[in-house]
């Protein structure tokens, strides 16, 4: 079955049919972090979302290239770096740095490319030298150049191409110059913003004098430099509809460098937030969690992984602990029915159970259903239980599921499936215990027992011998 997707600029689900005349390569561009902070899991929620896609697009037989960018400038950025005094760069790299371990934590894939913002002033210059040269964009009294919405029109491109936009109270060449505004406020937007005092040593030169790019700007110049002027897919979460995503259509398509008719980006996909009782998880209502706070709480990236991917990618969902809770009790069942599908098997190889692998696809196949496709996995894992109780599970079986298992979680990609992640120092514990039992030196086993109990991890004694399980 073909992959459907929703596609933000036809707002339908449409079938996934890259631009490569092959029909195998597919170039997808994620804005990335904006590195003033720790990320909070909410942006992971969007993170997750699209290493999902590209997991998927891979099982699905795709050549995807990743570009996932880091912007390195932006208004909150200089802001931060004015209050603290650090120097630009000294300043981002911590926190880009915190968010590819975090990215790790979570066991998204690397992205194949990773431009910074800062790393492409040449490129967004050029960008902006295009659209001043059709007379698109125009410098203000302010030393700022500023994208005209009305010049765009006039030239017969359309704003408002992934939102619906009323023109009505706009007049012509009201502009705004920060970064992030409402869609009530729609105005001419700047692409490069005249050196004021308060960007301090943070400014380029330019064309048009000292200053800085916008942000809109620097995610056209930098995914067309990695992905030619036409793409694929370009992804994001939903807040970014308007207007970063909007300008990035009219500012790359205003300079006019795609092949005729070419669209700058043949399907957007944007993911729903992650709430905090009804409301957006942000940093300016204060109501996050960063991975690190909720590694803190000894919850593991996996069981973060699984809570942020359980919801279909369109739908927003409030964080709560106890969703945490129960991400937990989902990955223990599966983990637990793994360990003994892995006994069974034994050193069994076989192909996968495609009936198995059939419907997990066809369900993710419908716009990444991955609530189907959970179900399809724990119907799975119920009929697996019952089978194996009742003996009634060959070898040959066995290898067969966990074979389809690999692949299912080659989307999924929870590391380290199918045995609980034990610590080097428990294991170390474990053998200790079978020592002292050994030696009927039960004083000493009763107290290792005891202390494992302590750590979370019970000892369980199977017929291949004592093993650990999570409390
Ligand atoms: P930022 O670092 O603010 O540029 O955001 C990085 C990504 O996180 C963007 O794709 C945002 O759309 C996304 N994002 C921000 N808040 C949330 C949220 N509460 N839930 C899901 N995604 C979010
Ligand atoms: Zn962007």
């Amino acid at each position: 079955m073909p992959l459907k997707i929703f596609n933000t600029l036809s707002r339908s689900v449409e079938e996934f049919v890259p631009r490569d005349s092959d029909g195998n390569a597919v170039g997808m561009y994620c804005c990335g972090p904006t590195v003033h902070d720790f990320a909070h899991i909410g942006n992971f929620r969007t993170f997750v979302f699209v290493d999902l896609v590209r997991r998927y697009l891979e099982f699905k037989g795709f050549a995807v290239k990743h570009v996932l960018n880091i912007t390195d400038i932006e208004d909150k950025i200089i802001r931060r770096v004015r209050e603290t005094g650090i120097p630009l760069r000294e300043f981002t790299d911590k926190y880009e740095a915190a968010f590819f371990e975090d990215l790790q934590t979570l066991n998204c894939l690397s992205p194949h490319q990773t431009p910074r913002a800062t790393e492409h002033i040449p490129e967004i210059v050029a960008l902006i030298e295009k659209l001043v040269a059709r007379g698109i964009a125009y410098k203000a009294s302010d030393g700022s150049v500023y994208f005209s919405i009305e010049k765009y029109q006039g030239c017969g491109c359309r704003y408002g191409q992934l939102v619906n936009l009323n023109f009505e109270g706009m007049r012509a060449g009201e502009r705004v110059s920060s970064d992030e505004y409402e869609k009530e406020s729609i105005a001419d937007f700047a692409l490069w913003k005249g050196r004021v005092t308060e960007d301090g040593e943070v400014f380029w030169p330019s064309p048009w004098g000292e200053g800085r790019p916008g942000w809109h700007i620097e995610c056209s110049a930098m995914s067309m430099k990695c992905l030619g002027s036409s793409f694929d897919l370009h992804l994001g979460g939903e807040d970014l509809m308007f207007p970063h995503h909007e300008d990035e259509i009219a500012q790359s398509e205003g300079a006019g460098v795609q092949n005729d008719g070419q669209p700058f980006v043949k399907y957007w996909m944007h993911g729903a937030h992650l709430l905090v009782e009804g409301k957006k998880m942000s940093k300016s209502l204060g109501n996050y969690f960063t991975l690190r706070d909720l590694l803190a709480k000894g919850f593991s990236g996996r069981e973060i992984r699984h809570l942020l991917m359980s919801s279909h990618y369109r739908e927003q969902f409030n964080f709560t602990i106890e969703g945490l809770n129960s991400a937990r009790t989902a990955l223990s069942r599966i983990d637990e029915c793994l360990t003994k599908l892995r006994e069974v098997a034994g050193k069994e190889v076989a192909s996968p159970d495609v009936t198995l692998l059939g419907k997990f696809s066809e369900s993710l196949d419908h716009d990444l259903n991955v609530s189907g496709a959970w179900g399809v996995i724990f119907e799975w894992i119920r009929e697996t239980n019952r089978l194996l109780a009742a003996g009634q599970f060959s070898n040959q079986q066995a290898a067969a599921a966990l074979a389809a298992w690999e692949r299912m979680n080659s989307v999924l990609g929870f590391a380290a499936v199918g045995e609980t992640e034990i610590p080097a120092e428990l294991t170390a514990l474990l053998e200790e215990r079978q020592l002292a039992r050994k030696a009927k030196d039960f004083k000493r086993s009763d107290a290792i027992r005891d202390e494992l109990k302590g750590k979370g991890w019970v000892i369980e004694d199977t017929p291949k011998g004592p093993r650990l399980k999570k409390l």
